[in-house]
């Protein structure tokens, strides 16, 4: 689905991401793991094209995205990209929020994204919310609606930003089971995340992130159970 080639990133004279090679297959869940500025929002931001790389090369089925000839709207349009601030649009009913893009950038009519919306809502736990406006549902549920809307044009490619980095205990769990969900029904996903539990749960492959590296990757398994560097054990005994 996705491929980068030594993807360099930097702002100003600081590199913030470094020769990343990262390969993700059709439902793959690539859990994102690192300490805080390592990299991980910045790669994602690099992977949707929301930031230019300063080297090297991004693959998204089959298309070099990171030609800037390419338009970047076009393949947004394929991926889906939900961050820790929902950004739901508050002037729009829940049902419209996932309605736009579908009709506006898709071309579906509304009837048919009406339909597939509610799908996914009632999928979701929310049916009973598409009429409300956002800032009349808690975080946790802004943030499964956000979830819905990243969902329903059919991404090829699901991009996950600490979703649950400001939801309390209880909240996480709700949008926690919603990815595990996804990923049991082969969604692709690349997701940063601090919930290590969650990603040896529901990871395929976990990269450790150390300033601007992908300093080691693999199975969870292994990543987990038998790091080979010293700094993913020293990240990993901190927040275990
Ligand atoms: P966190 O776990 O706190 O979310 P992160 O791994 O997502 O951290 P990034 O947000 O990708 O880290 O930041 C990586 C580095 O890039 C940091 O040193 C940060 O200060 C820097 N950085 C991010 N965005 C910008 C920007 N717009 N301008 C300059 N530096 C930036
Ligand atoms: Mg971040």
């Amino acid at each position: 689905v996705l491929r980068t080639e030594n993807v360099r990133k930097a702002y100003g004279d600081k590199v913030v991401l470094r020769d990343i090679d990262l390969v993700v297959e059709p439902h793959d869940v690539v859990c994102l793991i690192g300490s805080s500025g390592s990299g991980k929002s910045t790669l994602l931001r690099c992977l949707d094209l929301l930031e230019d790389i300063d080297d090297g090369a991004i693959f998204f089925e089959g298309q070099e995205i990171s030609d800037p000839r390419v338009d970047a709207r076009a393949v947004r349009r394929r991926m889906g990209i939900v961050f820790q601030a929902y950004n739901l649009f508050p002037h729009l009913t829940v049902l419209d929020n996932l309605t736009l893009a579908p009709r506006k950038a898709h071309g579906v009519d509304r009837a048919t994204a009406e339909a597939k919306s509610m799908e996914l809502l009632t999928a979701f736990g929310l049916a009973d919310k598409a009429r409300e406006h956002p800032d009349r549902l808690s975080g946790g549920q802004q943030q499964r609606v956000a979830m819905a809307r990243a969902m329903a044009t059919d991404p090829a490619l699901l991009l996950l930003d600490e979703i649950t980095a400001a939801l309390d205990p209880e909240l996480t769990g709700e949008v926690l089971e919603i990815i595990r969900r996804l990923a049991g029904e082969g969604t692709t996903m690349v997701l940063a995340t601090h919930e290590m539990t969650f990603a040896r749960d529901v990871a395929t492959t976990v990269c450790f992130l150390h300033d601007g590296a992908i300093l080691e990757q693999g199975p969870p398994a292994q990543i987990f159970g038998d790091p080979r560097e010293e700094r993913t054990r020293q990240f990993l005994r901190r927040v275990l």
